[in-house]
């Protein structure tokens, strides 16, 4: 039989996780605060517990806990035995949270790996989605629980601390973000002209998949501290490309608040000395 599984929290997500481990055949455990949630997956074969003490008593050493955020945790797991289970946080926490609950089940006898989920819901239980969740936290309970942990969506383990997992999900996410902002600032500028969005999206989508590869050279120059080597657009002329860049969204009557928080540190690492460098300089103006 496979490994058994007790989840608590039957959101978007926690639902999607819990019919991956039963379409996969493994006795699931279920309880979440609303009852209804859980009694939907009854037919599908899940056990619901009355509270989530009963859950966490019940079978498994795997406890996965998938709640809105850090404090709900708290309300969940409030006075329930932890003792010598495996608890996996996947709800969504800063890594100071995600430390101070790891010394937390600690405390209570538990092992704890926290988990940090790049996937939606939809993306759970399809492999061919890239869906995964990063990992961090007790190495032996992942090594542990690998392949049960593995069957919704992949796993990327990130090392011991705790807070690891949280932080790779929140540096992804704000990746995406300053995407997401560079995109939008494309699009507005294009707003006003009869242009069709639908024909410049691909030509986004291309460039920006073309572009991305340049973080691996970002991380080079970090680790050797010289950010000068290959460089081919040296920051002194991307800075003289600038006036373009406002001076084109002026004239199309968009604002330039998203591009030019940017283009001043590039201007202010400029000044102090890396014109010959690429763009990775302006990382250690962000680093107080
Ligand atoms: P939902 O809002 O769909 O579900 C929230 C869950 O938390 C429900 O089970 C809810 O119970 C429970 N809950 C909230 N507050 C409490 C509380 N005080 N006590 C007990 N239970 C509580 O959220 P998701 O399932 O989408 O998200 C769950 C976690 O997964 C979040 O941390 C989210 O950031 C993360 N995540 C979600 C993604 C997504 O796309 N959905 C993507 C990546 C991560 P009840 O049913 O009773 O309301």
């Amino acid at each position: 039989e496979k490994p058994s599984v007790t989840m608590l929290g039957l959101g978007a997500m926690g639902t999607a996780l819990a019919r991956a481990w039963l379409a996969a055949g493994h006795p699931l455990t279920v309880w979440n605060r609303t009852p209804a949630r859980a009694a939907a997956l009854a037919p599908e074969g899940a056990r619901v517990a009355g509270s989530a003490a009963q859950a966490v008593a019940a079978a498994s050493a795997l406890v996965v806990v998938c709640l809105l955020d850090d404090s709900s945790v708290d309300q969940v797991l409030a006075g329930v035995d932890l003792v010598d289970r495996d608890l996996v946080n996947l709800t969504t926490s800063t890594p100071a949270q995600a430390r101070a609950r790891a010394a937390w089940a600690r405390r209570r006898g538990a092992r704890y790996l926290d988990g940090g989920i790049m996937a939606v819901p939809p993306m759970v239980g399809v492999p061919e989605a890239g869906g995964y969740v990063f990992y961090s936290g007790s190495r032996a309970l992942f090594e542990r629980h690998r392949e049960t942990l593995g069957v919704p969506v992949g796993t990327t383990y990130v090392g011991e601390d705790a807070g690891f997992a949280a932080l790779h999900d929140v540096a992804l996410l704000s990746a995406m973000y300053g995407m997401f902002a560079g995109a939008a600032h494309a699009f507005a500028l294009i707003r006003r002209e009869d242009i069709d969005p639908a024909a410049l999206a691909p030509l986004l989508a291309d460039w920006l998949g073309a572009m991305i590869p340049a973080v691996h050279q970002t991380a080079d120059h970090l680790r050797s501290g010289d950010y000068t080597t290959g460089v081919v657009s040296t920051l002194a002329m991307q800075v003289s490309g600038t006036p373009t860049f406002l001076r084109t969204a002026e004239q199309q009557g968009v604002s330039p608040e998203l591009l030019s928080p940017y283009f001043d540190l590039m201007r202010r690492r400029l000044a102090e000395g890396g014109g010959e460098e690429d763009l990775t300089g302006v990382i250690d103006l962000l680093v107080r």
